[in-house]
Order: structure tokens, then sequence, then C-alpha cells
């Protein structure tokens, strides 16, 4: 909420004394003296306390409802088409239609007490739909393939990627819709009269002449409304902080459950063909065969034109493949259709361990861009495809050979551009995947960090076959890997 100028109040105030008094009339407009005495006296009363919980409770029900409804009927139509053009028709009524009418209609259908509920929720759930729509719809796209790639699940996926960049359209939202709802949920009790609301004592002063009282109950109404928008907005905030920050980093371990390192590089489904982070029976630890992907005629067509192809290449773990290429190649593109992000317009990927094919597999990936959870901190970042009890140690101990000790508790946002690539290069190599791609992963880094980087990716490449795309010779002879021209593949 914005804060008011002191001055500028007592100005406005100055002004009402004195148009009161050259009025000269009690009824057509007493001054803020009287007002405030008439509020005063009020408020001494148990009857305004026992009225203002009245419109609270039910004006507040009303916003929670609309809340959850046009949250929930959000999410079904930015998730389907056919959903949305059903939603849209409800929503298009509850914004076009006066809130008198809806009031009257609300009459002949409930009783009065509980009018300002439905009427409130009414008015509420178009706004909350049309602003949650429209935030999950411009939300970063980037971001979404990230938490693909990486299998997150779905609960922190929510936390660390969705809910960040919806906040600050949950928190307009929130401010908005609570003074809506404070307008219509009174109007409604003015119109419907229920017996020991704060709009049935506006209605008395209207039926009174009594000008000061209607001056002092809109005042009451004004206060409940800035109070109710302030605790909303706090409560908002606090529970924002403490979901997008990771959590699990200080739960406790649960009993029995197993760390996800036992997981090992267990065969998972490619990203994009399941969604579920696959549990597959292989918890026999890490992977003990020689694994290979291989690509195979493969090519891709963009609508401006060819991108790549055809492209046959084998990767085995333990040898790791650089692909050569200058800028605009198509060697992002080469990897993102590895990585099950893109679609090939033909050819045929496999992947077998010990030459018995697997019909999925999983991938991690450093991106050409960093595509970082902005707000969490390098640990929850790095750990972010991780689960179990050991996660955020692990992740801390390869952030601390990349160097970052520093940086380990610091959101990334307020990371260096070099310090930034580190990280998701560190959630790269700690992600359980049975292949590894790496988008010119060295970019932003000085010597030291590269040879630090360089040092764990050849390791992890023993295990795991591993591509890296890098138009720089030095990249590829730093990582010891077998280096192909993607023009002559
Ligand atoms: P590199 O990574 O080698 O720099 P890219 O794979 O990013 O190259 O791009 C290869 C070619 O494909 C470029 O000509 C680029 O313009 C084109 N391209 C990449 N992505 C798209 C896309 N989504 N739509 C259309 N063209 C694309
Ligand atoms: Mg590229």
């Amino acid at each position: 909420m914005r804060t008011l100028a002191p001055w500028a109040v007592i100005a406005w105030l100055a002004i009402w004394q004195m148009a009161s008094w050259a009025l000269g009339s009690d009824l057509l407009l007493p001054g803020p003296l009287d007002v405030a005495l008439r509020l005063a006296e009020d408020a001494a009363t148990t009857t305004f306390w026992q009225r203002i919980a009245f419109t609270i409770l039910r004006i507040g029900g009303g916003a929670v409802a609309g809340w959850l409804i046009g949250a929930f009927a959000a999410v079904a139509a930015t998730r389907s088409a056919r959903a949305r053009e059903l939603i849209e028709v409800p929503m298009m009524l509850a914004r076009s239609v006066p809130v008198a009418s809806i009031t009257v209609l609300a009459l002949i259908w409930l009783s009065a007490r509980n009018l300002s509920v439905f009427v409130v929720a009414l008015v509420v759930t178009p706004i909350v739909y049309e602003n949650i729509s429209a935030a999950l719809g411009a939300r970063d796209t980037a971001l979404d393939e990230m938490a693909r790639v990486f299998r997150i699940r779905p609960w922190r996926r929510f936390r660390l990627v969705v809910l960040p960049q919806l906040r600050p359209s949950l928190r307009a939202t929130c401010r908005l819709t609570l003074g809506m709802a404070w307008k219509a949920g009174v109007a409604a009790e003015v119109i419907g009269i229920p017996m020991g609301s704060l709009g049935e004592a506006i209605y008395q002063t209207k039926v009174h002449f009594d000008t000061a009282g209607l001056f002092s109950w809109t005042i009451a109404v004004v206060a409940c409304s800035i109070i109710c928008e302030t605790v909303a907005g706090l409560v908002l905030d606090t529970a924002c902080s403490l979901l997008t920050q990771d959590a699990s980093r200080t739960r406790a371990p649960r009993d029995g459950h197993k760390d996800d390192r036992d997981l090992g590089n267990a065969c998972r489904p490619p990203v994009g063909i399941s969604s579920s982070p696959a549990r597959t029976n292989l918890d026999d630890g890490i992977r003990k065969g020689r694994a290979r992907l291989t690509l195979t005629g493969v090519t891709k067509r963009f609508p401006q034109g060819p991108a790549i192809g055809p492209v046959s290449l084998a990767v085995s773990s333990g040898e790791p493949l650089c692909i050569m290429a200058p800028s605009g190649s198509g060697k992002t593109t080469l990897l993102r259709i590895a990585a099950g992000l893109d679609v090939m317009s033909s050819g045929a990927i496999g992947f077998e361990v010990d030459g018995e094919a697997c019909r999925t597999w999983s991938s991690s990936m450093v991106f050409q861009d960093d595509r970082l959870c902005e707000q969490a901190d390098a640990v929850a970042n790095t750990a972010i495809a991780l689960t179990g009890p050991a996660a955020s140690q692990r992740s801390r101990e390869v952030l601390e050979s990349l160097g970052l000790t520093e940086c380990t508790d610091r959101p990334v946002r307020t990371l260096s551009g070099g310090q930034r690539r580190r990280v998701a290069l560190a959630r790269a190599l700690v992600a359980d995947a049975d292949i590894l791609l790496l988008d010119e992963p060295f970019n932003g880094l000085d010597d030291k960090a590269r040879a630090q980087t360089a040092a764990l990716v050849r390791n992890r490449a023993r295990y795991v076959p591993t591509i890296i795309a890098t138009h720089v010779l030095d990249d590829a002879q730093l990582l010891g890997a077998r280096i192909v021209r993607l023009d002559s593949l």
C-alpha cells in the first residue's frame, strides 16, 4: 500500500472542516471533528465490533472462495484450451454483470446473512482468474524446460520455478481484490440489509438522516479494508518467502528415505516422454556398465529452413565428445534434441548399457544460458534435481570444489556471471542422469574456474556419455575430449 504524506492528509482534513463550516449544516456535511467524536462513541459499543466481525468474516470468506476458484480456473485454463473456452463464458459474465444485479439475484437464492460471501466471491473470482492466467501465460518457458530436463518434482517445481514468477502478480491481485471485495461486499449488505452487519448500519444512517453516522461507519469500513489488505499482503509475502526458498535443506531426513544417489544412473524416461521422475528397479547404485548414446541421421528443419543434419555420432561413457562448430551451426539444436526438448525432423536416437538397448533414459544439461532460480541460493539451485537428506551436502561439496565456498548460501541473483555459470555447471554435474550435455559450458569462466570445472566434467564423463558443444578449441583440449566438427558429420 502506498503511504500518504501526513501534510497532505492534514491539508485535506482542513479543507473538509472549512467546507463543513461554510455549509453550516451537520446534515449536509459534518466536520472531521464531529465525525471523529461519533466514531469514538460508536467504537465504545460492543455492537460496533460485532458488526465489524460479522462483515469481515463474510467478506474474508468470499475473498478466499474467489481466490480458490479463480486460481483453480486459471491453472485449468492454462493447461487445456478446451477448459479455457468453457471457463471464459462464466468469467465474462462475472466480469460484466453489475454488482447490484448479482446482489438482487443472490437475495432470491440465498439468505441475506450470507449474501456478501456470494457477491464478493463472484467479484473476486474473475480478477484472480485473469491475473493468474496472464502471469502463468507470461512465465519464462526457458525455466520450464530446465525443470523438464532435470525432472524436478511438481511441488518443488511450483515452489522454486513457478511461484517466484507469479509472486508480483499475486501481490498486485491481492491488493486489487481486497479493495474490490470490501466495496462490493458492503454494497451487497446495504442492499440485502443483513441484521448485525456494517452494511445494515450504513442503511440505518440513511433512514435516520444520520450523516455523521454515515461518515463514521464509512471510516470503519475503509479502516477494515486497509487492515485486511495489509494483513493479507503480509501473509502472502511470508508464505511466498518461505515457499520459494529451498526448505528441503533444513528438513530432517525421513526414516527409510533413500538418498537419490543410490538410484544412480538408472535408465530413466527421456524428458518429454514421461514427466514423472522415474524410479526404476536399478537400485544397485551407480551403473557399472558402459553406456552409449547414438544419434543416427538426425536432422532438424525449422520453418525458416534446415538447421542441422543429417548428423550421425556415438558417444560412450569414458570418451567425452566435443562438437566444434561456429555459431549458428546447430550445436544447441543438436543438444536440445538429445535432451528431448526439440523434436527431430528425421533420424533416431538410441541409448544402451553394455550393448543392451534402454527404452528410456534421462539427461542432465548445462544450457547455453544459465536458467537458474534467481531467488533461491546456490545450494538450492544445485540440489534442484536431487532429493534425500544428502542432497544439499552433496551440492555444497560440488560448489566448493568449483571455488564457490563463499557463495553457497547467497541467492544466485546476487552472483556474478562466472559464479552463476558455475552454479549451472554444479547443478548439471550433481544430477543423476544417463547422459550429460554441456552447451558452451565454460562461457564467462576465468582460467582457474575453467580448470576446476573441467576436472569435474572429466570425472563425470568417465561414467556418463558426455557431449560438449563449443567453438573454442582450448575447451575441448582441457576436457581431453574427442573432437568432431559439426559440418563434417
Ligand atoms: P549454435 O548453437 O551452433 O550457435 P543453434 O543450434 O542455436 O546454433 O542454431 C542453429 C540454426 O537454427 C540457426 O540458424 C538458428 O537461427 C536456427 N534456429 C535455432 N532455433 C530456432 C528456432 N526455435 N526457430 C527457428 N530457427 C531456429
Ligand atoms: Mg548455441
